[in-house]
């Protein structure tokens, strides 16, 4: 599965492992949503198996469709997306 990098599964997830509650960020995602543990043996079986049955993230799929809805919203109100 390919993962764009939203970042909410390592935020919406408790981390049983890393005393991660559910909702809160994972002190080892970085800004740009990387994960810090990345490659390295302490990262968590979870965080290793995590997978859907899709080849793209749902989840980042759907955040990134409704960053460029609001960004497109945005245009219109500035009257940019009408040079289009
Ligand atoms: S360890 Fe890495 S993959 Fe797991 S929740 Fe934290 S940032 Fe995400
Ligand atoms: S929710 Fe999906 S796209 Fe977002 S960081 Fe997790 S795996 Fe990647």
């Amino acid at each position: 599965m390919k993962c764009l990098h939203c970042g909410d599964c390592c935020i919406r997830f408790a981390i049983p492992e890393l005393d991660k509650p559910e909702g809160v960020r994972c002190k080892y995602l970085t800004e740009d949503n990387l994960c810090e543990l990345w490659d390295k043996e302490e990262r968590p079986k979870v965080c290793n198996d995590h997978d859907y049955p899709a080849s793209i993230c749902p989840i980042g799929l759907a955040k990134l469709e409704l960053t460029l809805v609001n960004k497109k919203e945005g245009l219109k109100q500035t009257g940019l997306l009408n040079i289009f």
